[in-house]
């Protein structure tokens, strides 16, 4: 069994309404789809989050040809053979989830070949899990006249759809707006519905307590990237200051950055977007750090020191290198009690990107407890115009039913591509 090629899509629509958030406004969508193709015909499909353009460069010329040959069932070694390739200029951003969508091809492959869903690779077997509860994304900021109704409106349509929870966007520039909108919009769901804010990283740390005092009147059920991704303190003093759980982590990237992330504090819900952070192999490895963050918050990791690549030989020790289960430690004194932290996967992009965090809650995910109001686990389901979402199927294996999403249960991450479709929406030929 071995690689005999690798083929990238990117995909484009043009979006007849413009949305916005914190940091800029979207007037199309762009996808970038891998295929690992095998010797024996099984292929795999993986999605890259972030420019899709400067994600398809990444593979199919920096990642490709080192992997064409190589036996797809060995996931860890490729995996570190391509974070090691690319350590000294690329350890976060693009270079990571440009690996993320070639990780979650092999992924599709490991679990076509065993013909059982990723999920079940996940959890050994040990259960069947049909259904897992989503919340609406959505709320965007438009270019409208009373954006507080439409806000409202579009919530309520989510509550009436059947969603028991919904996350709108914060940060458009006036916290007297932001206030304005959040009540609007806790007013049209009613109390019983799940609110949580969005301010993808906009606010100082004054105004995101500012806007949290103002806000935690409307019970919010977390507020979401509040302040800079790399300032470590100012989460930690939002999250002690504040009312309210605090998330993040969706400009964080693999097990080492969300070490840093859990160990420091910042965040009682993390959120690593499987196809930026590091692909499958690597969420594998968050979920088991997220496990061992005690109820007060603060821990310490040990990361296992890096093993450097002999020059022209691949490595050979590398998969004791990372971060592991067995080498996670909590700091001394802060007892064994539960943790509270919790992992909520950032979602994003086409209906691959939706199967892959399906597969990943119901396998890594399913049967822990809520440590909040919201149901255990909980997928972002966005709920913005996306044709890649559901179209990109011969047959939608992801369906929104009584408020719960199905999970796939086909082997691999459970879907076939509908080729004609890809054809028609790819810009690269
Ligand atoms: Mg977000």
């Amino acid at each position: 069994m071995k690689i005999i090629e690798i083929k990238t899509y990117h995909l484009r629509q043009l979006l007849d309404e413009p949305f916005g958030f914190s940091q800029w406004w979207y007037d199309q969508r762009n996808i970038l789809l891998v295929e690992i193709v095998l010797d024996s015909g099984i292929s795999g499909w993986g999605e890259a989050y972030g420019p899709a353009e400067v994600n398809q460069t990444i593979i199919e010329k920096f990642y490709k040809p080192h992997l064409m040959s190589r036996n797809p069932a060995n996931t860890d070694e490729i995996w570190q053979f391509m974070y090691n390739r690319g350590i000294d200029f690329g350890r976060k951003g693009v270079m990571v989830a440009a690996l993320s969508a070639l990780d979650i091809a092999l992924w599709d492959i490991k679990g076509k070949v065993a013909g059982k869903p990723v999920y079940q690779l996940l959890n050994k077997g040990r259960e069947t899990v049909k259904t897992v509860t989503p919340y609406a994304t959505g709320m965007y900021f438009v270019k409208r006249d009373n954006l507080s109704q439409h806000l409202a409106e579009e919530a309520a349509g989510y509550v009436d759809a059947g969603f028991s929870s919904v996350k709108m966007k914060v940060g458009i520039g006036d916290i007297a707006q932001d206030v304005a909108n959040v009540k609007a919009v806790r007013t049209a769901i009613g109390e019983n519905i799940g609110l949580m804010i969005d301010a993808n990283h906009y606010f100082s740390v004054d105004e995101a307590l500012e806007l949290g005092k103002q806000v935690e009147q409307y019970n919010i059920d977390w507020f979401e990237e509040p302040v800079s991704p790399d300032d470590y303190a100012g989460y930690r003093k939002v999250r002690e200051t504040l009312n309210m759980p605090i998330a993040g982590g969706e400009c964080e990237f693999t097990s080492i950055g969300f070490a840093d992330l859990l160990s420091n504090g910042c965040v009682d819900i993390a959120q690593p977007d499987p196809c930026a952070a590091g692909g499958i192999s690597e969420m594998i490895k968050i979920s088991q750090l997220v496990d061992q963050v005690p109820p007060e918050g603060k821990c310490r990791f040990k990361l296992r020191s890096y093993v450097a690549t002999e020059a022209g030989k691949n490595p050979k020790t590398v998969t004791s290198s990372f971060v592991t289960n067995s080498s996670v430690q909590k700091m001394t004194g802060l007892g064994d009690s539960e943790t509270t932290t919790q992992l909520v996967f950032h979602t994003w992009g086409s209906g691959v990107a939706l199967s892959v965090s399906l597969q990943l809650c119901a396998g890594l995910l399913n049967g822990k407890k809520s440590n909040g109001n919201l149901p255990y686990p909980i997928i972002e389901y966005d709920r913005t115009i996306n044709k890649f979402r559901e179209n990109i199927f011969i047959e939608n294996p992801v369906i929104f039913c009584n408020g719960k999403l199905t999970v796939p249960q086909a082997p691999g991450l459970g879907f076939e591509i509908n080729r004609e479709y890809l054809e028609k929406y790819r810009v690269d030929t």
